[in-house]
C-alpha cells in the first residue's frame, strides 16, 4: 500500500466566537470530542437539525486543494466514501461546482467514519454551496452572502508623499493608488506632488459579515496641487460604463497617458543636445527616459494599433504604436514584449505591451518613450492632447442629478462619514 500522502488538510472550528485553526499533516484529523458539539456554525446546526441522522460526534475537515489533486484521489486518501462522492455528483449545481476545483480552493466537510454528513464549498466571494445529508439523500443549497457597501470620506494634507498622507488619514495603499489613478492625466504624482498639497475623497468600502473586505470605487475626489484644485466625479452613463469627469462634465481621461509606466522617475528628459551616456557624444534625445525596475509593465499611452514589435538597433526591443491624428509612440529597451500581441493588433490605452529592460543602448533599466506627430518628434511632456468630448447636452441633466450629491460629499462636514447601503 502506498504511504499516506500529505494532504493540505486544515481543521478549524469556532468555539464561543473564537477561531482556532490547526494545520495538520495527517490525512484524518479528528478533533477532541469535547469540541465536537461546538464544531458547526449556526447554519450547519440548523441544517443538521433537519437531518435524520443523530448529530455528532463528526469529524470536521477543511481540505485545501493542491496542485494536481482530484476529488476522487482526495476522498480515497481520506477514506471518505466514494459512493457519497458519486451521489453528490448527481445533484444539480453540485457536480459543476465540485469538480471545477483549483489549487487553493477549500472544501469543508463533516463525516462519520467516512460517511459524508455535510459539505460546504465557497463558489465565489458571495456564494457558497452547502450540502447536507438528509433521510432522502443529499440536499444542496446555494447560500448567498452579499457584500455591503459603506460610503466614507477622507481628507488629508501631503507632508512627504500621497501614500503617507492617505495612510495617516486612515486610508489604504489601494485607496492612494486609486486616487492617483483618477488624477494621473493631470497630476504627476511622482515628480510634482509637494508638501501642502491636499486631498478629499468620497469612496466606497466593501464589507461582509462585519469584516472589511476591500476598498471600492472612488465616487468623488479633489486634489489640490500647488494651490490648483482638481475635482473628479464618477458618472455611470446610460451604457453602464463608469468614468470620471470634471464637475462641468468633461472627461478626466485624456487620449494619452502622461507616462507609459506607473510611478516612474524621469531619468532623462527631452533634449535636442544631450551627451549620450554610452556613445559619449552630444546627440539629441528626442524622447523621455523613465527609470523603473526591470520587468515593470509598460503600457500603451493611448489606444492604437501595433506598427512594429521587434529588435530595433539602439532601441533594443521596441514597440511602435500608431494612434489617431497621425500620432505614433515608441517604447524602447524592453526586456521582453507582452505575449499575444502582433503587428496590426489593436491595443487599448493602458494595455500592457511589454516590460522594462535595458536592451539596446541602455546603461540601466528604463523605457525610452517617443511621441511623434506625422513622423516629427515632439516632447511628450509638452504636447497638448486634444480634449475629449464633454457629456452631451442630452445627458447633462442625468449627469448633474447623479453627480451633484457625490460632489456635495466633498464639501460636507466630516461628521457625516459613513452610510452603509446594501450592494445589489
Ligand atoms: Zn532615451
Amino acid at each position: 500500500m502506498a504511504p499516506p500522502r500529505r494532504l493540505g488538510v486544515v481543521a478549524s472550528c469556532i468555539v464561543a466566537g473564537a477561531i482556532f485553526s490547526a494545520a495538520a499533516s495527517q490525512v484524518r484529523n479528528p478533533l477532541p470530542e469535547s469540541l465536537t458539539s461546538d464544531l458547526l456554525g449556526p447554519e450547519d446546526e440548523a441544517a443538521l437539525s433537519e437531518a435524520a441522522e443523530p448529530v455528532g460526534p463528526f469529524e470536521w475537515v477543511a481540505i485545501t486543494i493542491g496542485r494536481n489533486d482530484t476529488l476522487d484521489a482526495l476522498f480515497r486518501g481520506m477514506q471518505l466514501r466514494l459512493t457519497d462522492l458519486a451521489a453528490l455528483r448527481t445533484l444539480p449545481d453540485v457536480r459543476r461546482s465540485l469538480d471545477m476545483i483549483r489549487p487553493g480552493d477549500v472544501i469543508q466537510l463533516t463525516h462519520l467514519d467516512g460517511e459524508i454528513k455535510s459539505l460546504t464549498r465557497r463558489i465565489n466571494e458571495t456564494t457558497t454551496l452547502s450540502v447536507t445529508r438528509t433521510e432522502g439523500g443529499f440536499n444542496s443549497n446555494i447560500v448567498e452572502n452579499p457584500l455591503e457597501i459603506e460610503e466614507r470620506k477622507l481628507a488629508g494634507t501631503v507632508t512627504t508623499s500621497l501614500y503617507l498622507a492617505v495612510n495617516e488619514a486612515g486610508g489604504t495603499d489601494r485607496l492612494a493608488v486609486s486616487l492617483a489613478d483618477v488624477f494621473k492625466y493631470d497630476i504627476d504624482f511622482v515628480n510634482s506632488v509637494q508638501p501642502g498639497d491636499s486631498f478629499v475623497v468620497a469612496y466606497q468600502q466593501q464589507w461582509q459579515d462585519g469584516e472589511f473586505v476591500r476598498d471600492g470605487e472612488i465616487l468623488a475626489a479633489e486634489f489640490v496641487n500647488s494651490g490648483r484644485s482638481y475635482r473628479a466625479v464618477r458618472y455611470v452613463g446610460p451604457n453602464g460604463r463608469a468614468d470620471y469627469y470634471t464637475p462641468d462634465g468633461r472627461p478626466v481621461r485624456k487620449a494619452f497617458l502622461r507616462y507609459p509606466v506607473d510611478y516612474a522617475r524621469i531619468s532623462s528628459g527631452y533634449s535636442l543636445a544631450r551627451r549620450h551616456p554610452i556613445l559619449n557624444r552630444v546627440r539629441a534625445h528626442r524622447g523621455i527616459d523613465f527609470a523603473a525596475p526591470a520587468g515593470t509593465p509598460i503600457k500603451a499611452a493611448g489606444a492604437g494599433r501595433v506598427v512594429s514589435r521587434e529588435w530595433n538597433g539602439g532601441y533594443g526591443n521596441a514597440v511602435v504604436l500608431a494612434h489617431a491624428g497621425g500620432v505614433t509612440t515608441l517604447y524602447g529597451h524592453m526586456s521582453r514584449f507582452a505575449g499575444g500581441l502582433s503587428v496590426g493588433d489593436r491595443v487599448a490605452q493602458g494595455q500592457v505591451i511589454g516590460y522594462v529592460g535595458a536592451t539596446g543602448l541602455a546603461t540601466a533599466p528604463h523605457v525610452h518613450y517617443e511621441y511623434r506627430v506625422n513622423g516629427v518628434h515632439q516632447n511628450p511632456a509638452r504636447v497638448t492632447v486634444p480634449k475629449a468630448d464633454p457629456i452631451p447636452a442630452s445627458l447633462m441633466a442625468d449627469f448633474k442629478a447623479q453627480t451633484a450629491p457625490l460632489l456635495a460629499r466633498l464639501d460636507a462636514a466630516p461628521a457625516d462619514q459613513s452610510i452603509r447601503v446594501a450592494l445589489n
